[in-house]
């Protein structure tokens, strides 16, 4: 089997972030992906974060219908901080060994991954999947690897993979860029103003009900 993990804030999910799980799991034939809103994250300001519980929620009522995205509590129900290779060694140890675990995140948020708890271990474990994003492209991306993680990483054009003797692969995708974000979503229901068809309705009416990011 081959899972993706996809973490994040989810603060609230959008369909930015479902249509890139969406994309992903097709384009890299994956069987599931996991959606996993972190408690406490480390690198993000808690102002202006809706509880865990309902970012938690809010990623069930988005994943209600589909078959191959998931939603999982483990960085909700652990203490403390939100540490990704606590995550990761969690879905290695439940999961087969002989299946494939891929942590699929933006090209943003990887390019900070140096600062990230014991990153050097994440890519020992699992494969990475990153996501283009407006105003990083597959350039930034090569420069960094070699640069930050190893020198010996090489780019497949053909699997679009940054494959590397000891470590496991980096896959670059190129998806759909739907120019959504929760800060904008959040500003908007500050403002009062309409946030229909930037997220699923679901989702839109549990936050509306819970008077979330007013
Ligand atoms: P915020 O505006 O609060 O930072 P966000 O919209 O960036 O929120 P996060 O929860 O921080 O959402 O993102 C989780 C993951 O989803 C990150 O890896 C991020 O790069 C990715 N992501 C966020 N928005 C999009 C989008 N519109 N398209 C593709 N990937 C996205
Ligand atoms: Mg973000």
């Amino acid at each position: 089997m081959r899972y993706g993990l996809f973490g994040g804030t989810f603060n609230p999910v959008h369909f930015g972030h479902l249509r890139a799980a969406e994309e992903v799991w097709e384009t890299l034939k994956l069987d599931r992906i996991i959606l996993i809103p972190s408690a406490n994250p480390p690198h993000k300001d808690m102002h202006d974060m809706a509880p865990a519980r309902d970012r938690l929620e809010m990623v069930r009522l988005a994943i209600r219908r589909s078959d191959h995205l998931e939603v999982s509590d483990v960085e909700i129900v652990r203490k403390g901080p939100s540490y990704s290779i606590e995550t990761v060694r969690h879905f290695r140890r439940i999961y087969p060994e002989e299946s494939s675990i891929f942590f699929i995140i933006g090209l943003d948020a990887f390019l900070e991954i140096t600062t990230w708890k014991s990153y050097r271990d994440i890519f020992l474990l699992c494969h990475f999947i990153v996501l283009a994003r407006p105003g990083f492209g597959q350039y930034n991306l090569e420069d960094f690897l070699c640069k930050s993680i190893s020198p010996e990483y090489t780019f497949d054009a053909k699997k679009s993979c940054f494959f590397h003797p000891e470590l496991l692969s980096i896959f670059y995708t190129e998806i759909t860029q739907l120019d959504i974000s929760s800060t904008d979503i959040r500003s908007r229901i500050k403002e009062g103003r309409s946030v229909r068809f930037l997220l699923p309705r679901e989702v839109e009416d549990y936050l509306m009900e819970k008077g979330l990011y007013r």
